[in-house]
């Protein structure tokens, strides 16, 4: 086995492990991690029993092996195709790769491990490390483990350009580990398993988290777009019309770098000391040269984060992102579209076949990776049915989601209860001023309540500690207070202000 990095162990014994089920956005590496935990023996023979290698299973990033493990679990985690783009951070690299190499980098996993493969994505060169560090949301962990009786690692938390939860509008907490993962031998989950110390990744106010949460959103979304999908020239262009219109280039597309320099560090401010955003501090070299891609004969497709910023910067909604490449596709076929999960497979009939399985036009233009809009053109022109979609957003939910925001509630929760999109609900508070200072007063007020609460109840429950061990206790919330809620603390904790005195604690 050329790619294999240990000796593969044929499966001469019937698996006899006991497997939990794999949740929808559970990573592979977390469900491997609780079969370790469920099951007990040494890490590697875990590893051993799932990939017939001793250390395939703790490989948290990107997947090897997944025809063994599929032949061991007797196929109950489904398609290695899916786990692979669903279940690792492959999904979240693969849109930007040529459509034959990314089919040849999944062929690879299935059948081996790909040490290489953080070069062959270019993650090694993109300066934005290839870490990978484990997050999560201490209110996601809670909710993981009154469903399912276990905390997981969320694929969507894992990307590399997600630092908020979106569910919970709050900043995702890293467990930072000083061992590098290759060398770990054990696993490293959210509520067991190896020491880690937790960082809260330090988020600077409302307009930050709207900022972030938008990042988050798209890197999602992005990570569900077929491998291969998109093409870094079309991009370019894309990046170069929507630069223009927003008078940052130039008609014939140089780009007005001075302009673009101060519209990203304004937009992204503060953002660059996030662990696993530094390589914002880099902006005036990197960022252009994103844009720019054209200019070049053979652009570099870049790592998906670059892309990703950019593109929050750039388009307020990710259908509108999604819309404008379809435009730029251009119909003289300059650039032709390479969305598929396989070079001979075109999108139209990839779409086709999804309606055809029952799919409503919506997913399954999402399954092939384009917006809705092209979905409707597309079903049109093959004829098939479908049911128009009515307007969906009444003024009767206008009026409730407008009730519920004003009182503070969560965007997300809100865009469920009326049923439509957070897109549309974000649309809603952008496109209203008056509405959003409201919700973010509410919001604020909210959290204010709800974090000196919780602070005061930890002081209640460790009444021995010292500030600076309380600060240790993860999601303390201290940070919050200090940053937006000074006064209370002084007037409320003396004692503890006498302890950590009027200055910065950082
Ligand atoms: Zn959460």
């Amino acid at each position: 086995m050329l790619y294999c990095s240990g000796p593969i162990e044929q499966p001469s014994r019937r698996m006899s492990l006991n497997l939990p089920k794999l949740v929808a956005d559970q990573t592979l590496y977390s469900w491997c991690g609780l079969v370790h935990a469920w099951n007990g023996s040494s890490a590697t023979s875990t590893s051993r029993s799932l990939f017939g290698s001793p250390y395939t299973a703790l490989m948290h990033d990107f997947p090897g092996l997944l025809h063994h493990l599929a032949e061991r679990t007797g196929g109950q985690l489904g398609e290695p195709r899916d786990i692979a783009l669903r279940h690792t951070l492959l999904g979240y690299f693969l849109p930007l790769v040529h459509v034959d190499q990314a089919e040849n980098i999944l062929q690879r996993v299935f059948t081996g491990t790909m040490p290489e493969l953080k070069m062959k994505l270019g993650i090694a060169a993109s300066r934005i490390g290839g870490h990978h560090h484990l997050k999560g949301c201490a209110v996601c962990f809670d909710n993981d483990e009154e469903t399912h009786g276990f905390a997981y690692w969320h694929i969507d938390d894992q990307l590399p350009s997600a630092m908020v939860c979106r569910k919970h509008r709050r900043p995702l907490v890293i467990a930072w580990d000083p061992v590098t993962p290759v060398h770990r031998r054990g696993w490293l989950l959210p509520r067991s398993g190896l020491k880690r110390k937790w960082i809260e990744v330090p988020v600077l106010g409302e307009e930050q988290i709207d900022r972030l949460t938008t990042v988050a959103e798209y890197s999602a979304r992005f990570a569900t777009l077929a491998p291969g999908s998109l093409d870094s020239r079309v991009l370019a262009r894309v990046y170069q019309r929507a630069l223009h219109s927003q008078g940052l280039a130039t008609a014939k597309g140089s780009l007005r770098l001075t302009a673009l320099i101060k519209a990203t560090r304004s937009h992204f401010r503060g953002i660059e000391s996030v662990p696993g955003f530094e390589s914002l501090q880099a902006v005036t070299g990197d960022w252009p040269g994103l844009a720019g891609a054209l200019a070049r004969r053979q652009p570099r497709p870049g790592h998906p984060l670059k892309h990703l910023l950019l593109i929050s910067m750039l388009f307020e909604a990710w259908e509108e992102f999604l819309a404008a490449y379809e435009d730029t596709l251009s119909p003289s076929g300059e650039v032709a579209p390479t969305g598929a999960f396989g070079p001979q497979v075109c999108p139209i009939e990839t779409f086709r076949g999804h309606v055809i399985a029952g799919s409503s036009i919506r997913s399954a233009s999402i399954k092939t990776g384009v917006c809705t809009t092209t979905g409707l053109k597309w079903a049109k022109q093959l004829g098939l049915a479908y049911t128009p979609r009515t307007k969906v957003f009444s003024d009767e939910k206008k009026n409730l989601a407008r009730t519920e925001l004003m009182s503070g509630a969560d965007a997300g929760a809100v865009a469920v209860m009326v049923g439509v999109s957070q897109v549309t609900i974000n649309r809603m508070l952008s496109s209203d001023l008056d509405l959003k200072q409201a919700w973010c007063i509410a919001r604020f007020y909210t959290t204010r309540e709800r974090r000196r609460k919780h602070f005061q109840a930890l002081i209640r429950k460790h009444p021995q500690l010292t500030v600076k061990a309380l600060r240790k206790i993860p999601n303390n919330g201290y940070m919050w207070l200090y940053r937006h809620d000074r006064a209370w603390l002084a007037q409320n904790l003396p004692s503890l202000w006498a302890q950590i005195g009027p200055t910065n604690p950082d």
